[in-house]
């Protein structure tokens, strides 16, 4: 079995195979240094918790994890303050560095005898219709190598080469809206994610770790990511997270800095032949509502499960299933996202449209304000995948 890189969803499904008596390689274009450095990620819905422990994958979050049941929607007229574990079904996020999950996972694979070929770029996929695909990589010498495997997965995230492979109908939007995300090496103001809708554009507070706090700034998308000083990114966040009443923000050195367009990718086939597809290699969702990684997560259990039964037990039934099975937790997760998308942002097109969309946006909040039904409905899409 062959896997193409290895962020959360290649990783999750090497170390399920492993352990289920199944080889297999991962190839991964950085170095294991950059790949464990990498913060994306903290969110776990406690379905993607319950995978990992049932696969003993569990043993880092669990110890440094800690639980999140509150989040606030704060505008210049007010906030609203959501404790989910009390709505819907009451279920409760877990905060782990997708960076700290990463580390524990490769750790877990290469004790489990697994191989990981780090700085290992693969260029071309072929063969995906026989019963012996082939990969054609690069090492970091410059050196082809090939690679034949009974399956392959294609874990290597949205720009990667097996989405290519896969001649899907693709639905896509780019919502035209940029966010500045930022890690602060600062503790976080509160418990709670704080999502701050304001004319001026969205803003957030995600709690990570004691010491470090991920902020969200929408910006034009022709931003250098260096143009603001710390003092201006600041001030704006303490303006557009402002709320009568509300705890200051806890400023510290902005750490890293980078920009994410929001834009979604639906494909209408994950697989090809004897190429599968999983987490955002799959989909393209927009960080707006943290399904991403929790998505990968998902998948690569639903893949391992199909992946055992064809090759422990000649039985491919759950293996053709995939794509059916995974398609509507990706389609209620880009809804969702969509919908947070709606609510988060500054109205956009001519002056009516604005104006309409404005009404819609404050009916949303007031309904989450007011409304327990509405509560309950965002908290089960909030926590769930
Ligand atoms: C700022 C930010 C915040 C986020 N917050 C959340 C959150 O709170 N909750 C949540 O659920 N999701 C969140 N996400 C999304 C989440 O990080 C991703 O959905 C998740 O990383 C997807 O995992 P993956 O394994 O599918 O892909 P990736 O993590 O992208 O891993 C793909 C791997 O493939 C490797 N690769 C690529 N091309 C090649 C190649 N040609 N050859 C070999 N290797 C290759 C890459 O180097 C990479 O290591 C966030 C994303 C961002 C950007």
């Amino acid at each position: 079995m062959l896997i193409l890189g290895a962020g959360p969803a290649g990783l999750v499904l090497a170390n399920i195979l492993q352990a289920a008596g199944v080889e297999s390689m991962v190839l991964e274009r950085r170095s294991r240094e950059q790949v464990q450095h990498r913060a994306r990620a903290g969110f776990l819905a406690p379905d993607s918790v319950a995978i990992l422990r049932e696969h003993g994958l569990a043993a880092g979050l669990d110890a440094h994890g800690h639980t999140h049941d509150r989040c606030e929607f704060r505008t210049p007229a007010g906030s609203i303050d959501l404790r989910y574990s009390e709505l819907g079904s009451g279920r409760v996020h877990t905060v782990y560095p997708q960076q700290d999950l990463v580390t524990d996972l490769i750790e877990e694979y290469l004790r489990r005898g697994g191989t990981l070929r780090f700085d290992t770029t693969v260029e071309r996929i072929d063969d995906i219709h026989t019963d012996r695909p082939t990969v054609v990589a690069r090492d970091e010498t410059g050196r082809e190598l090939r690679f034949a495997a009974r399956y392959l997965a294609g874990c290597d995230g949205a720009r990667g080469v097996a989405r290519t492979a896969v001649p899907a109908r693709t639905a896509s939007r780019d919502h035209g809206i940029t966010w500045l995300a930022l890690l602060a090496q600062a503790p976080p103001a509160g418990d709670s994610v704080i999502y701050g809708v304001h004319d001026a554009g969205f803003a957030g507070h995600m709690p990570r770790t004691a010491e470090v706090t991920r902020y969200y700034l929408q910006c034009d998308p022709a931003t250098d990511p260096e143009h603001f000083s710390e003092q201006q990114i600041w001030a704006e966040l303490r303006r557009r997270l402002a709320a009568p009443g509300s705890p200051a923000l806890v400023t510290g050195p902005i750490i890293e800095r980078t920009l994410v367009r929001l834009r979604s990718q639906i494909l209408d086939t994950l697989q090809a032949g004897r190429l599968f597809l999983v987490g955002d290699a799959a989909t393209s969702i927009s960080p707006s509502a943290a399904k991403g990684a929790n998505l990968a997560i998902f998948g690569a259990q639903l893949l391992a499960g199909g992946l055992v039964d064809a090759m422990r037990n000649a039985d491919e039934t759950a293996l053709q299933q995939y794509s059916a099975e995974y398609r509507p937790r990706i389609e209620r997760a880009q809804e969702f996202s969509r919908w947070m998308i709606d609510l988060l942002h500054p109205p956009v097109g001519d002056e009516r449209e604005r104006a309409y969309r404005s009404e819609r946006q404050q009916a949303r909040l007031r309904d989450l304000a007011l409304s327990r039904a509405h509560q309950d409905v965002f908290a089960d899409n909030y926590v769930g995948i």
